[in-house]
């Protein structure tokens, strides 16, 4: 834009409204010119000529004809004439004679003024032309003829039609009889093809040619070409128009910088108004904030590059300090003198905002505003670079929320969301000022610590977190209790990049998982070697639960009085190409760690139903088939709609099935667990409670779950019959299960004492290696009975 307008003197500017009345201004000089000098000579000829011309005949002699030469008026003297005839006659010669003399004065006088006039509109460069009420041309100037490309005497008398092709000497038509018709001038845009074929654009004015009673003779023409001066008009009304609205302010100084113009956009960015600015210079605007060297560099600059922009501070008429964007460039006239300088700005305050904004986002977590990875990455690196330099101790502490998951699947994501911003508040609260507690997402948190002493001191910042967060979490009368596991790596001990400090400090979290949870771990080298396995595996787990290749074995469960099989154990086994078999006891706790336990789970469901359907369409009727559910997938809002389903697939009967839950797992967050179960058995599905004695074993929960039954864990088991504690226990648990009404069984029975033990005590059914181990469907064909 600043280019464009440096050629343009802004103080000279004039619109295309003004290039109008000067075409305006043409035609009435002409009109008047044609009036004086051709209507009205020949009109008063005429009046000579007959007592009573009327006005119409007079004019249409003007322009019909050429002008009659003189005639000669002879008279002969009769004879026998008196005297005073003969005196009369020669008075009345005399007169005639003086009569005619005027005339022949005033027919020359009209001749050499319509040459003039001829001459006059020939040196126009303007199309001149004038026709009658027939439209035919009774006056043309050169430049209009030369349009027409034939000789002024060829096109007179003649009308558009003979020359134009046939649609635009109708328009030119129409547009003469518009004139005549209203008597007033007016414009027209019209498009004319020359007669070498190519088209101009012209802008013509047509006027209507009256006598002084009113009669209308025909219409006078003035046409100038559009398309150079139009172009350039333009230009001219665009650029006064971009400096009156433009949204940058704009300010015009002379060479030695005074002010001389400013838009109204300078007034509403400055607040000064064109009075207050005019006549000043831009230090009016200064704001302190640059030194003198920097107005220096930028006349500099202007010196010897033509040209400067950059940000600049400058201070409103308010006080307030503002940041600018500012181009100036030099106006030079036509022989390449300074005359000007343009200054363009724009008020950059807005767009400094929202970039700082911008900047903020793309470096902040949105939800608990806390920095997010990549800043963290710059943190530690810079970190690095610092404690490389100064020999000093980076720890960089991984922070992973212990069963996180479940409150997102049992409350949903909102909740959820308010328990990170509550973790985010408290780890912020536990750090130095000058640490960075960074969010890499989910729940994974990690504290950046700079600058300490030794690995104890990162030790016991992350004992103080693991403290902070024990304080449960509340939310509507609902209570959270947050664990956290936490990997501290150290540089430059365990790591010289962003990456490895991150990567060892992630694996060091892990290894607190595996510890139990709720700890803080120090990375050491041998955790690596268990993370690479660890992956591998659970890479080898996804794929088997994708590929449905994880199988379910069947454990026979058996009635101890009668010995009658009553039901079975589902459980899941793993044979993996490359890992071999993997026990349970290593991939479930894997799947519960990385959530691929709910896919798992629901994969031993659907087979597991499919084998009952299998049992009895080959006419077997197996007993109820007992399936394990983790409390995550118990705590999931979908449970009991995926339950339905594989029900509705399989086209297994509710009854055929029982649900196995941990004691351990409901408590964990009892509320939902407690209502799904209640789902579960309205369903019309038998539930057990597994594991039991091994955790709180609360008799109030247990009060409050729909259960049918209690396995007693195989700890209690093994020592039976001798292990005096074992038989106690085992004892207390079937006297409860008699008084709730609820069945016992016993797991793990191995051997025959066991189950004499178990007899007498009165428990009623038992599971274990004693009475058949897990084996393939197939295997139990022998024990099922017949429909
Ligand atoms: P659990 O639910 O307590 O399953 C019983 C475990 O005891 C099974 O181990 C079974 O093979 C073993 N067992 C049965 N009788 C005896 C015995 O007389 N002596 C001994 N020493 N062990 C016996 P398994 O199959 O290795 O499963 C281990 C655990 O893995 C299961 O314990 C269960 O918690 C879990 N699990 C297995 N399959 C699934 C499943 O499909 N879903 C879920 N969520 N967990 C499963
Ligand atoms: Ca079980
Ligand atoms: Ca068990």
């Amino acid at each position: 834009m600043s280019n464009r307008l440096s050629t343009i003197d802004p103080m000279r500017i004039h619109s295309g409204k003004q290039r109008t009345q000067e075409l305006g201004d043409t035609i009435r000089r002409v009109a008047r010119l044609c009036t004086l000098v051709v209507v009205l000579p020949l009109y008063a000829e005429a009046a000579a000529q007959s007592p009573t011309p009327s006005p119409q005949a007079a004019a249409t002699t003007a322009f019909n004809t050429a002008p009659t030469p003189p005639q000669d008026h002879q008279h002969g003297f009769g004879p026998g004439l008196s005297a005073a005839t003969i005196a009369l006659f020669a008075a009345l010669a005399f007169g005639l004679h003086c009569i005619n003399r005027k005339r022949a004065r005033a027919l020359k006088s009209a001749e050499e003024q319509r040459a003039l006039l001829e001459a006059l509109i020939d040196a126009s460069d303007d199309l001149i032309f004038f026709k009658d009420r027939d439209s035919r041309f009774r006056l043309i100037n050169r430049a209009a003829a030369q349009v027409i490309g034939r000789p002024p005497e060829d096109i007179l008398g003649h009308n558009d039609d003979d020359f134009f092709p046939g649609e635009e000497a109708c328009a030119f038509h129409a547009a003469d009889q518009r004139v005549l018709s209203c008597g007033s001038t007016q414009r027209f845009e019209e498009r004319v093809r020359h007669s070498d074929g190519h088209y101009e654009r012209y802008e013509t004015l047509k006027s209507p040619v009256t006598l002084p009673d009113g009669t209308v003779l025909g219409l006078l023409g003035v046409g100038r070409r559009l398309t150079q001066e139009r172009r350039a008009n333009d230009r001219l009304r665009l650029a006064a128009q971009f400096f009156d609205n433009a949204a940058e302010g704009i300010t015009i100084t002379r060479p030695d910088g005074v002010i001389e113009m400013v838009n109204p956009a300078f007034t509403r960015i400055t607040g000064y108004s064109a009075e207050e600015a005019v006549g000043q210079t831009p230090k009016l605007l200064h704001s302190d904030r640059h030194s003198e060297a920097f107005y220096q560099r930028m006349w500099d600059s202007l010196a010897q590059y033509g040209r400067w922009q950059g940000e600049i501070w400058n201070r409103r008429k308010s006080g307030e300090i503002y940041p600018e964007w500012l181009d100036i460039s030099p106006v030079r006239n036509e022989e390449g003198q300074l005359i000007h300088y343009l200054g363009i700005f724009t008020d950059i305050s807005a767009a400094k905002t929202s970039e700082a904004q911008l900047e903020h986002m793309a470096q902040h977590d949105s939800l608990t505003d806390l920095p997010n990875r990549n800043l963290l990455n710059d943190r530690i690196a810079t970190a690095i670079r610092r404690a490389s330099r100064d020999k000093r101790t980076v720890a960089v502490m991984f922070l992973d929320l212990d069963h996180f998951k479940d409150i997102n699947d049992s409350y949903g994501h909102e909740t959820g969301d308010l328990v990170l911003k509550h973790v985010a508040m408290r780890l912020h609260e536990c750090v130095r000022d000058e640490d960075t507690v960074a969010r890499l997402g989910g729940d994974e948190f990690v504290v950046l610590m700079e600058d300490i002493e030794d690995a104890e001191q990162a030790d016991q910042a992350a004992e103080r977190i693991l403290a902070s967060l024990i304080p449960p979490i509340g939310r509507n009368e609902q209570e959270f209790f947050i664990g956290a596991s936490i990997g501290v790596s150290l540089y430059p001990r365990d790591g010289d990049s962003v990456e490895a400090l991150l990567r060892n400090a992630d694996t060091a979290m892990y290894q607190a998982k595996q510890l139990g949870r709720n700890n803080a771990q120090r990375y050491c080298a041998t955790q690596t070697e268990t993370t690479r396995q660890r992956v591998k595996l659970e890479n080898a787990l996804r794929h088997a639960i994708s590929s449905e290749t994880l199988n379910v074995w069947f454990q026979p469960q058996v009635d101890l009085q009668s010995g009658e099989l009553i039901g079975f154990e589902a459980l899941c086994r793993w044979t993996d190409p490359d890992h071999g078999t993997i026990p349970p006891d290593i991939f479930i706790p894997l799947a519960e760690n990385n959530g691929m336990i709910v896919p798992l789970g629901e994969l031993v469901l659907r087979k597991s139903c499919a084998q009952i359907r299998h049992w009895r369409e080959a006419g077997f009727v197996p007993p109820r088939v007992a399936i394990n559910v983790s409390g995550r997938q118990l705590r999931r809002l979908d449970f009991l709609g995926v339950l339905c389903t594989i029900l509705e697939q399989e086209q297994c009967r509710p009854e055929w099935i029982e649900i196995e839950v941990t004691e351990s797992d409901i408590l964990k967050d009892a509320e939902p667990a407690i209502a799904t179960l209640h789902g579960i058995r309205e369903m019309g599905i038998a539930l057990s409670l597994d594991d039991f004695g091994t955790g709180f074993s609360s008799l109030s929960y247990l009060k409050r779950l729909p259960i049918n039954t209690l396995k007693i864990d195989r700890s209690f088991i093994d020592g039976l019959p001798g292990d005096a504690n074992d038989r106690a226990i085992v004892q207390a648990i079937l006297a409860m299960g008699r008084s709730l009404g609820i069945q016992v069984l016993a797991e793990g029975v191995e051997n025959p004492a066991q189950v004499a033990a178990l007899r007498l005590m009165g428990c009623s059914t038992a599971q274990g290696y004693h009475f058949g181990r897990p084996a393939l469907a197939e295997t139990h064909l022998g024990r099922l009975a017949c429909a």
